[in-house]
């Protein structure tokens, strides 16, 4: 499919750009048109891919951010990204909207301006187009404290309230212990990327390549068309990897049974990497079954593809996922090294890191509203006097 792509604060933005990054080194081309919205002007330096002019800065003028963000407030990042909700709507004027399927919001929930200033943009984009919009989201790890938690807790349900689907990534499952924050972002970010693009750059094939079973941008659509919360699975393998055992068990008596190895080793090759894709660690960890629908896309060399081995992986997902909205269809890749599948699950209704992210923000929510309190006494001990006696001037 064809997507205008918008990374809004700066994790938004920096996934964003490894997106355009992997497009790019991968000869596919997904994101037809890009930004990146920030408040702080600092962030706004570091993409690598995005075009300076795609860059817009907001709230420079705006005497609670001027140009340096939003501090992690969620309230403030709404606010300010309201105050220049004129400038942002003219960047997107020139999103050319016949050029796209549809458009794609990234962002941090855990800080101030892509989890406050992300529904806004939202709002600017459904008001001036028709195009579906899909966010992807990004989950704080709950090592990152209560205040983050609150900002995603809150802000997730503007997004998911707002867009057609929303694409989760859970920063706690995805951090190794012994990296640094910086580099386990960095390798998250490229992780990521991988996936959201392999997976909607599906149909984007010039129209001689067509395979027999090529998935369409309506088939991603369609299965995106849920309103839900959603999530990814991802494989990849060398395209000169035999499955183990089946060499033995074909092994070589003439022509035929060479057909039939290769045949049956494709077939064989392609329903495993699908089913390590829908078992490998999810973008956002969740219960399969629990999926409304499943879309997957293997991409790779079109001479690696088989129609019996796509066959027997809808079969397979049919009875992991416990439903029958399965699609799986091929995006042929000429001259890729690599055969990946990407498996979308759409609409999943068990997602426990959801609900353990919302107790830390209740928790959060109380101990801000005593500690307000207390401080609120303590000021108020500090300027009276002992008796109460004395009264305010005015
Ligand atoms: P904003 O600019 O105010 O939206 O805040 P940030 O995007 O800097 O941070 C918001 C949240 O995003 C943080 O609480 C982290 O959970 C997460 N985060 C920040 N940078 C990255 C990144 O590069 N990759 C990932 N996966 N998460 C990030």
């Amino acid at each position: 499919m064809k997507l205008a792509t918008i990374g809004v604060g700066n994790a938004g933005s920096k996934v964003v750009d490894r997106m355009v990054e992997f497009e790019s080194k991968t000869n596919r081309s997904l994101c037809r048109h890009v930004h990146a919205i920030n408040t702080a002007r600092t962030d706004l330096a570091k993409p690598e891919y995005i075009p300076e002019e795609q860059r817009v800065l907001v709230g420079d003028t705006n005497q609670k951010s001027k140009g340096h963000g939003v501090g992690g407030d969620v309230e403030i990042g709404a606010e300010v990204m309201s105050a220049d909700v004129d400038e942002i709507r003219r960047a997107f004027d020139d999103i050319e909207i016949h050029n796209v399927d549809a458009i794609l919001v990234a962002a941090g929930l855990g800080g101030g301006t892509g989890s406050g200033g992300g529904p806004v943009v939202i709002d600017a984009l459904q008001d001036m187009y028709d195009e579906p919009v899909y966010a992807l989201g990004i989950l704080p790890g709950e090592y990152e404290g209560g205040r983050p938690a609150l900002n995603a807790a809150r802000s997730l349900q503007s997004f998911v309230n707002k867009v057609d689907n929303f694409i989760g990534f859970d920063n706690d499952a995805w951090r190794a212990r012994e990296q640094t924050i910086q580099e386990g972002y960095e390798s998250m970010n490229r992780e990521l990327a991988a996936r959201i693009v392999t997976l909607l750059a599906a149909g984007e094939t010039d129209e001689t390549d067509v395979a027999e079973n090529a998935m369409d941008s309506s088939d991603i659509i369609r299965t995106l068309a849920t309103d839900g919360v959603s999530s990814i699975g991802y494989a990849a393998t060398a395209v000169d990897a035999q499955p183990e055992g089946l060499l033995d068990r074909w092994g070589g008596s003439g022509a035929n049974a060479e057909d039939h190895l290769d045949d049956a080793s494709q077939a064989k090759k392609i329903k495993s990497l699908v089913r390590r894709a829908t078992n490998s660690r999810l973008t956002l960890p969740c219960a399969v079954s629990s999926a409304e629908r499943v879309l997957v896309v293997v991409s790779g060399p079109p001479s690696e593809f088989s129609r019996k081995g796509i066959e027997s992986a809808r079969q397979w997902l049919e009875q992991e996922a416990g439903t029958v909205e399965i699609l799986v269809g091929d995006d042929p890749r000429e001259g890729s090294s690599r055969l990946a599948a990407a498996v979308l699950l759409s609409n999943v209704s068990n997602a426990p890191r959801i609900e353990t992210l919302q107790n830390q923000a209740v928790d959060a929510q109380e101990q801000i509203a005593e500690q307000e309190a207390a401080r609120e006494d303590k000021i108020n001990d500090l300027i009276t006097d002992e008796n109460d006696d004395l009264d305010p001037v005015i």
